[in-house]
């Protein structure tokens, strides 16, 4: 049985004080959530949030990091530091650091490898465009997303991993790929990751769906086989919605 995972990943919003407001009033609110709970705001608000959460159910991820330990470059953050703040989780490789940061497949695979390093978990963010899939290339573009992505892990690491599928065309939009559709092409990264690292660790694999999800999407989605949480952005910015999809 693989334990639920829905983690808020909060994109460039909320001021500290914002941040704040935001987990004081979700404390209560998801106290007896069934699944684990993880919220992702800016590198600013972290260790705020880390200090304001300590003692509680949820669990604080970074949006992004490098690869590196430490070194010349500017503006960016590294495992370490994420580490030493009581960070958990680490979103990699989200559509939109590869749409405008040009993130690709080798650095993905570069930062899941130095989060195990420093003991970080790794939710790694795969998906495909509208045109990739109008264009029947879907499960080619995950597969190739996964298979660079994902190298070079242990079956452990990959036991412990957080993958998940957002469909890019249904991120902000509104849009959401039916429940069964996103099922699908979970389990298609399912059986991708038991073909390299072997079907037992790829069970224990838990794989989130996101793009627009929301309190009235979340229970046929998760009544799904393979759909083991969800990634949200837009809706966890609020207590009552966020709060709402967690006690699904
Ligand atoms: C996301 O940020 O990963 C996401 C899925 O956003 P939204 O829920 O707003 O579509």
């Amino acid at each position: 049985m693989r334990t639920p995972i829905i983690a808020g990943n909060w994109k460039m919003h909320k001021t500290l004080e914002e941040s704040l407001e935001l987990v004081k009033g979700l404390k209560d609110e998801v106290s007896k959530a069934k699944c684990q709970v993880v919220v992702c705001p800016t590198f600013l608000s972290l260790a705020a949030v880390v200090q304001e959460l300590k003692g509680t159910n949820i669990d604080v991820g970074a949006q992004n990091m490098h690869f590196e330990d430490q070194g010349a470059y500017t503006g960016e953050i590294s495992p370490v530091m994420l580490k030493h703040l009581g960070v958990k989780y680490v979103i990699i490789g989200h559509s939109e650091r590869r749409q405008y940061f040009a993130e690709t497949d080798d650095m993905v695979n570069k930062k899941v490898l130095a989060a195990y390093k420093h003991g970080l978990i790794p939710i790694v963010c795969v998906g495909e465009t509208l045109n990739e899939r109008e264009s029947n290339s879907t499960f080619e573009i995950i597969g190739n997303q996964i298979k660079k992505g994902l190298a070079n892990l242990t079956s452990e690491q990959i036991e412990e991993l957080i993958v998940a599928y957002e469909p890019i065309w249904a991120i902000g939009t509104g849009k959401t790929a039916t429940a069964q559709d996103a099922n699908s092409v979970i389990k298609y990264i399912r059986d991708k990751v038991a073909q390299m690292y072997g079907k037992e660790s790829a069970e224990k694999m838990r794989i989130q769906y996101g793009g627009s999800v929301k309190p009235s999407t979340i229970k046929e989605q998760m009544a799904q086989s393979d759909i083991d949480g969800a990634l949200v952005g837009g809706a966890s910015l609020k207590v009552d919605e966020f709060a709402a999809i967690v006690n699904f």
